[in-house]
């Protein structure tokens, strides 16, 4: 179950570097808005949206992968799912017709948590280029 699946994930991730925020996230100790979730990915809304949909999407496992840079190719199931799951998620919150998935890598993309996750915005206009 879910409990467990969280209980599972926090445990693996303990061994696997400092735990971030979103540990709790999955492990359902800090509340958030969730959006979608099975076994592998978690989506739930930003605390703090720079477009009317602001969702974010995880592995509830991180195993290894703090930030798309250290991805290897046994995480490419992983990746794939989670891209997916980005469709998932716009077709769940009616943005299919414009939306936009980010991945924020390292300090000079202004990465914030060290466990990969996509932004999927929109709602609204989007700009190009991003700043
Ligand atoms: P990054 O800057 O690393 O690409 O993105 C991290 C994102 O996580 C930010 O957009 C930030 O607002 C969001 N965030 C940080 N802490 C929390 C939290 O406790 N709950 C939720 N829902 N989002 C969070």
């Amino acid at each position: 179950n879910n409990e467990e699946a969280a209980a599972k994930a926090a445990a693996v991730n303990a061994d696997s570097g400092t735990p971030t925020i979103f540990d709790k996230i999955v492990a359902k100790e800090i509340s958030s808005t969730v959006i979608y979730e099975d076994e592998k990915v978690l989506a739930f809304r930003d605390i703090n949206p720079q477009a009317p949909v602001h969702v974010l999407i995880i592995p509830k496992l991180r195993d290894g992968l703090t930030m798309l840079g250290k991805a290897e190719a046994k995480h490419g199931e992983i990746l794939g799912h989670l891209l997916y799951t980005a469709k998932i998620v716009a077709e769940k919150e009616g943005i299919l017709d414009g939306f936009r998935v980010v991945i924020n890598n390292g300090p000079d993309a202004c990465q914030s948590v060290y466990h990969l996750h996509l932004h999927v915005l929109g709602g609204r206009q989007m700009k190009w280029p991003p700043g």
